[in-house]
């Protein structure tokens, strides 16, 4: 049921400010759908011990009908919903091999389609009245922490900066929830979810086709990198905010300390909220920087080349400094995609393979890829000599088709000669625009 994040559709999380009395309501509300959660899980399971039966889905919607809980019925649909999805993830993945330790050892054999809300598929596991690894688990508070309305205007509105749910808000005291932009398209589904104390609202956007860009003007090139996290076609290059490095950097090490840990013991439980402290405060830190950065680039260009990163990531090496950037580039991705199509820019993304061992100026490839710790690069056909990432950034612009050579680009005039022509590795672009760096670390702050 977990709609996953693709070309037409959109997550966005927003805070929300409920008033102390709406924030009770709330709170009752998790507290209705983890009952129905369980209470639904408890007839599956008990039927079963009972009987060797287990219920049929057509007769638990029925009797989920049927109770008298007084939350919104899209909201109750989607708990049972989420319970279904739970045994078919089960379901699927004991039929790919997924659960390992669920082979039985001791104990009662029994066939598949009899554990409670089986199907008919074959094979044996173990199921004696602990329930088997993988099998939906009964919650208790911490495990529940989000409920969803299905349908927008069915349960749930979305006013300017106001959220109407349907058993929680009146019509006349909505809660002020901080939306800043939202892609064009239509809304779908809202998720109240409680982060330690605070509640956000996750909202679903299936995005409206887009309209047709205008001709670029100004085009730019990306390399997304280690050393700096991105570096442009115009010579320029943006390192992440050092709160942000530093706070990644935690939050890895916290994670680390976790892993050590027992599982469930007091200690993990106490490390675990720590954990997801910090992992919340970086994902802030991470959106905001990625909200201001992609700002600031469709502001500046109308022509944007990424690399692909679905290519980028099986040809580099997996280091966690990486896996922590693939998490930044991607929102950065994101973030530039849907505002770019809102003002009709465009974004391409292009495929990275030998961008960096190729020269911009005379097109040569190198036999040989650079070595991570090279940092330049130096052509031995025409003499180039520049920062390996500006190279690649540049050949990561002239590879999109979008791209013609009429258009603007800072570091591209300085390498064809067309500039003021004083050298050919002068590329002198600090009177021009004020580093991107400086423009950001401003935004960021303000
Ligand atoms: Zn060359």
């Amino acid at each position: 049921m977990v709609r996953k994040e693709g070309q037409n559709y959109r997550n966005l999380r927003f805070k929300i400010h409920p008033t102390p009395e709406q924030e009770e309501k709330l709170d009752e509300t998790l507290e209705y759908c983890r009952s129905i959660w369980n209470h639904l899980l408890s007839l599956q399971v008990d039927l079963y011990e009972r009987s060797g039966l287990s219920v049929k889905r057509s007769d638990l919607e029925k009797y989920l009908k049927n109770l008298d809980y007084p939350i919104h019925s899209s909201v109750r649909l989607d708990i049972f919903q989420r319970l279904c999805f739970a045994y078919d993830k089960f379901f699927d993945d004991l039929k790919k091999g997924r659960l390992k330790n669920t082979k039985p050892k001791k104990g009662m054999l029994v066939k598949k389609r009899d554990v409670p809300c089986g199907n008919n598929s074959s094979g044996l596991i173990k199921y004696d009245g602990i329930l088997p690894k993988g099998h939906p688990k009964f919650k208790n508070k911490e495990d529940f922490s989000s409920f969803r309305y299905k349908q927008h205007g069915n349960g749930w509105k979305l006013e300017e900066d106001k959220l109407y749910l349907s058993k929680i808000t009146g019509k006349s005291n909505p809660i002020k929830i901080d939306v800043d932009i939202l892609p064009d398209g239509e809304l779908e589904t809202c998720t109240l979810k409680k982060e330690g104390k605070q509640w956000f609202a996750y909202l679903t956007v299936e995005l409206s086709e887009n309209p047709t860009p205008e001709t670029p003007e100004n085009a730019v090139g990306i390399d997304l990198g280690l050393k700096s996290f991105i570096t442009t076609s115009d010579d320029d290059f943006v390192n992440p905010p050092r709160f942000l490095r530093k706070a990644e950097k935690r939050l890895a090490k916290e994670q680390r300390k976790l892993s050590r840990m027992k599982f469930r013991s007091n200690n993990y439980n106490k490390q675990k909220q720590k954990v997801n402290r910090i992992h919340r405060k970086v994902v802030a830190a991470r959106n905001h920087f990625s909200h201001c950065l992609s700002k600031l680039l469709v502001e500046r260009y109308d022509l944007i080349v990424f690399e692909d990163l679905k290519i980028k990531n099986l040809v580099k090496n997996n280091r966690l400094a990486k896996s922590i950037s693939d998490v930044g580039w991607n929102k950065l991705v994101q973030y530039v995609t849907y505002k770019a199509a809102k003002r009709s820019k465009i974004v391409d993304k292009v495929n990275p393979n030998y961008t960096s061992q190729v020269c911009s100026h005379c097109r040569r490839k190198k036999k040989e890829k650079l070595k991570l710790d090279e940092r330049t690069f130096h052509c031995n056909n025409c003499g180039l000599e520049i920062d390996r990432d500006f190279n690649a950034s540049i050949n990561i612009l002239t590879k999109s088709s979008y791209y013609n050579p009429t258009m603007h680009t800072v570091g591209l005039a300085g390498i064809n000669g067309c500039g003021d022509g004083t050298s050919t590795t002068g590329f002198d672009i600090s009177s021009q625009v004020p580093s991107m760096n400086q423009q950001l670390l401003n935004l960021v702050k303000g």
